[in-house]
């Protein structure tokens, strides 16, 4: 249920709401939109009596919503929501573009790739310290000492940060170091972590889960913002299909259809959902097409090298190709791409 409200109602009108909300048993969810506050409810709202409600003062509809899904669903807020973190926006006009290794290796590895996309403008430095990967024997990630790094990374060249939180454990360090907190496919249905990083006002970034859907997507965006914390991007990273000539199926579908449902940022990370390196720029153009708002690209300095993911990463050089093709395409669907220093770009 949903209770919609003039934005400018005085606040004593809306504490009135939501002690109400609290008498039925609910818990509130204010959301704030340009013309209009809906305030969604949660919990046992089946037996609420929407007639009580639509008599108090600068209450103006109620509405029931149909989805599985509420706060993040169009029918709570119509408007798109823009995350804003250090300067940056994401889901507005802003193409963001999350670029970096897969994991972080040494201190100089990712002080280089971090360096050349520093060069090249991008805002959002990606690299995961804790790496949950398909095979315990495989590169775990440097943690802690990972973290470190990419806390220099942000001191040095005061890139945004966006690494993933693996588990309830380790998310407190991550948060902190962390201006955008990932969670991996593996833990999109993780409901405990997702409960946990809805307690922190960090921007979320969720990935699809592998054998998910696009609504069991959107709950597990519901767990997050259930707890309080509505800054979740959603990102399309590929699906499991019979397919077989590529590391996943990229389910572009999912970006007009989670606009449609859903008024949370849709990403697109072409390198998973590929898998092949000099396919990513084809699939990295598509997604922007499709409706994106932003991308996350895996980019390593040495792919040959690279302790995970290499054979999907592109080089500084290569990417810095794709940029130039980004810039073109973006104005074409309303967007602009987010740089530091465009002029390092032409
Ligand atoms: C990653 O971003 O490196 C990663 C592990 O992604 P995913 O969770 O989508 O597999
Ligand atoms: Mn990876």
């Amino acid at each position: 249920m949903v209770i919609i409200m003039d934005v400018n109602a005085p606040q004593s009108d809306v504490d009135k709401v939501k002690v109400k909300i609290a008498a039925v048993g609910c818990k509130p969810h204010l959301i704030y939109g340009a013309q209009k506050l809906a305030i969604g409810l949660t919990g046992p709202t089946t037996g609420v009596d929407e007639e009580e409600f639509k008599l108090m003062d600068s209450v103006q509809e109620v509405l029931r919503v149909s989805k599985k899904y509420k706060l993040v669903s169009r029918e709570v807020k119509q408007e798109d929501t823009v995350i804003k973190v250090n300067g940056s926006t994401m889901g507005g006009k802003e193409l963001c573009i999350i670029a970096g290794p897969c994991s972080i290796e040494s201190r100089d590895q990712v002080f280089e790739i971090a360096g050349q996309l520093n060069e090249l403008g991008v805002k959002f430095f990606r690299a995961g310290a804790y790496k949950p990967r398909t095979s315990p024997y495989a590169f775990q990630g440097l943690k802690e000492k990972g973290l470190e790094y990419l806390a220099e990374i942000k001191k040095e060249y005061g890139m945004t940060i966006v690494t993933e939180a693996k588990d309830s454990e380790t998310l407190p360090i991550v948060a902190e170091i962390s201006d955008v907190i990932q969670i991996g496919a593996r833990n999109m249905q993780n409901y405990s972590l997702l409960e946990k990083v809805g307690s922190y006002q960090n921007p979320i970034l969720l990935k699809r889960g592998m054998a998910a859907s696009i609504e069991d997507l959107l709950m597990s965006a519901e767990y997050i913002v259930a707890q309080g914390n509505f800054n979740v991007i959603l990102c399309e990273r590929g699906i499991r299909t019979f397919e077989t000539y590529t590391r996943n199926t990229l389910d572009l579908n999912a970006v007009p259809v989670i606009k449609k449902h859903s008024h949370l940022p849709i990403f697109v990370d072409p390198s998973h959902g590929i898998g092949i390196w000099d396919k990513v720029p084809a699939m990295s153009m598509a997604s922007v097409a499709a409706g994106a708002d932003g991308l996350i690209i895996e980019v390593h300095h040495k792919p040959e090298e690279a302790l995970s993911d290499g054979y999907q990463s592109l080089t500084p050089k290569t990417f810095k190709k794709l940029l130039e093709k980004l810039q073109q395409l973006a104005p074409i669907v309303d967007k602009e791409v987010a740089l530091n220093k465009k002029e390092s770009i032409a």
